[in-house]
């Protein structure tokens, strides 16, 4: 049943009850008024007749007289001797009159002769049949002992029950109207109330744009109006919280970081995917005890500790077996008015761990390098300035010093090229580069070394790999390093053969010797700084330990990569490949 049946069946049946008891009053009122009326009337009626009677020695024709009465006054006018006897009625003329019964104990008769007046209620008429009320007077001076009016009290049922209709006329009428208007009160207030319902139903739904209508400055467009207002202010609350919450997640999401946030209970309410990552933990965790899913007791034991409320330090956790990455974590506890609970946050350090430790072993490998020749040079010069030696020693002493303060020199120079090369300050100038015309300056640039050691340079292009794609000056650096080195680590008398090749997008340029070669477990790490593979096996060519570091950078800042691998018949063959399509250096 809808709330406007409902409205206008209850309102109807009010309005039917209100009707029904107000005719149901204004009709008894009216019979007891209409009674007394005919009862006044009665007995006003009768005495008159009794005056117009009273003190008439002689009354020739009694019946003549009560037709007369009768006529004016629209009653039974009886007319009756102190003997009882009829001796007038207007409803019977004299022949019947004759034959009607004695009235001398009729009940208003005897009221009369005793009193005056008497009444006779609701009778059954013995002569007429009808129900009637009767008014006697007694007449004084007069052969008529007694005036009797009478009504038959049809006429006040008559007069009701034609009131009655009026009443349910009226009723009809009211009803009618009552309804009418209910309907439209009724319809006028359910659409209201369905406007209301209609808003209500759009912001259940999450709907919050459009605006909601005016609903009115009563009662109803009061409410309506409050909880409309109050809805809104909820809705711009929660989508300002969903936004920062997708904020929130977004943050999350793209942090490198692991972020759990465990609530009062222990139970988790929120992990990011690093730390999902970091703790090999299920997309689906959150609502969980931290003990049931976190097993790392590391982690587990700093998130108890701040949920005690209290901030430890930040730790080393251990997460892998096998401690190839390390973590740090830090672990807040909520403050109780919040809510209580913990944020653990994990960083992965290895690589910060790892670039601590190059930087140590740097600064230790400079140290070290520097200390050498300083300490040779310092020796010397202290010989030379304590006890003047031979000149001939002297030229000695000063040979060595010259010959260390050249190693520091070359040492500081290509310190500050690699860290020129860290620090990006070098830039590509790409052309097309000859590959023979960079080895005939590198062997020119040589030629006294080589002839010493009488070696020889072959350079051996393809066709389609003469021209490679290059900085001229770095590849130049690139290949005066490995050619040294080659010309360094093999035996006098050797060939160092370059060749350079075009595979797909590659080109290949390949610096190959004669030498020993290099040990197949120093092969990944030669390209590190100061790495150098036993120095005992070989004379000591006097080089910093960094030259093939600033190759791989070179090579690398064309986009390229070196390589370096044993010959099957002996010696070593670096490799450097550059891409044939030039990418632009990152
Ligand atoms: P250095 O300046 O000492 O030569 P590099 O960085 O150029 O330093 O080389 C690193 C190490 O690699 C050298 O110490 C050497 O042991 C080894 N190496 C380099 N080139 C060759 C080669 N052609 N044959 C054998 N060993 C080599």
């Amino acid at each position: 049943m809808t709330f406007h049946t409902r409205t206008f069946v209850s309102i109807s049946l009010a309005s039917l009850a209100a009707v029904g008891v107000a005719t149901l009053l204004i009709e008894r009122a009216l019979r007891t008024y209409l009674e007394d009326d005919i009862r006044n009337t009665l007995l006003t009626q009768a005495r008159l007749t009794a005056a117009m009677l009273a003190e008439r020695p002689s009354v020739p024709n009694p019946d003549h007289e009560a037709d007369a009465l009768g006529r004016l006054l629209h009653a039974r006018v009886t007319l009756i001797a102190a003997d009882g006897r009829v001796v007038g009625d207007s409803e019977f003329d004299p022949a019947q009159i004759a034959t009607l019964e004695n009235h001398a104990s009729r009940e208003e008769i005897v009221q009369a002769r005793e009193t005056g007046e008497g009444t006779a209620l609701h009778r059954q008429s013995r002569s007429t049949g009808v129900p009637t009320r009767y008014t006697a007077v007694a007449v004084r001076g007069s052969p008529v002992a007694f005036a009797r009016v009478a009504l038959p009290l049809t006429v006040v049922d008559e007069r009701l029950s034609h009131l009655r209709r009026m009443a349910l006329v009226g009723l009809g009428a009211g009803l009618a109207a009552a309804l009418a208007l209910t309907w439209v009160a009724s319809l006028l207030l359910n659409r209201r109330l369905r406007a209301v319902a209609v808003t209500a139903g759009r912001y259940k739904a999450g709907d919050f744009t459009r605006p909601a209508r005016d609903h009115g400055r009563d009662e109803i467009g009061i409410v309506a109006n409050v909880l409309d207002d109050t809805v809104r202010e909820l809705g711009q609350k929660l989508s300002d919280m969903a936004r920062e919450r997708a904020h929130m997640d977004a943050i999350l999401t793209g942090m490198a970081e692991g972020v759990v946030l465990v609530n009062g209970a222990g139970r988790l309410v929120l992990t990011n995917p690093a730390l999902r990552t970091m703790l090999r933990l299920p997309a689906n965790v959150e609502g969980r005890q931290y003990q049931e899913v976190v097993r790392h007791p590391d982690i587990a034991a700093q998130l108890s500790t701040a949920l005690a409320g209290r901030a430890p330090d930040a730790a080393d956790v251990d997460l892998d077996q096998d401690g190839r990455r390390v973590f740090v974590a830090r672990v807040v506890p909520v403050a109780h008015e919040r809510g209580g609970g913990a944020v653990l946050v994990l960083h992965d350090v290895t690589d910060q761990r790892r670039a601590d430790q190059v930087r140590r072993d740097f600064v230790a490998n400079v140290s070290h390098e520097l200390r050498t020749p300083l300490t040779a040079i310092r020796g010397y010069v202290e010989a030379l300035s304590d006890d003047p030696p031979p000149i001939d020693d002297a030229r000695r002493f000063l040979e060595i010093i010259a010959r260390h303060t050249l190693r520091m020199e070359r040492l500081v120079r290509d310190l500050l090229r690699l860290a020129r090369l860290d620090a990006g300050q070098e830039t590509l100038e790409r052309m097309e580069c000859g590959v023979s015309a960079i080895v005939t300056a590198v062997e020119h640039e040589m030629q006294s070394v080589l002839e010493g050691r009488r070696q020889r340079i072959e350079t051996t292009p393809a066709p389609d790999a003469a021209v490679v794609p290059g900085d001229p000056a770095k590849l130049h650096d690139v290949l005066r390093n490995l050619i040294e080195n080659a010309s360094n680590y093999s035996p006098e008398g050797s060939v160092i053969e370059v060749s350079a090749a075009r595979s797909g997008a590659w080109f290949a340029i390949s610096v190959s010797d004669r030498g020993p070669g290099i040990p197949e477990q120093d092969l990944p790490r030669i390209f590190e700084r100061f790495y150098r593979v036993d120095r005992s096996r070989t004379r000591d060519p006097g080089g910093t330990g960094l030259g093939l570091s600033i190759v791989r950078h070179l090579v690398e800042l064309h986009g390229g990569r070196v390589r370096a691998t044993n010959r099957v018949g002996g010696g070593a063959q670096f490799t450097i490949e550059l891409p044939a399509e030039i990418q632009p250096a990152e």
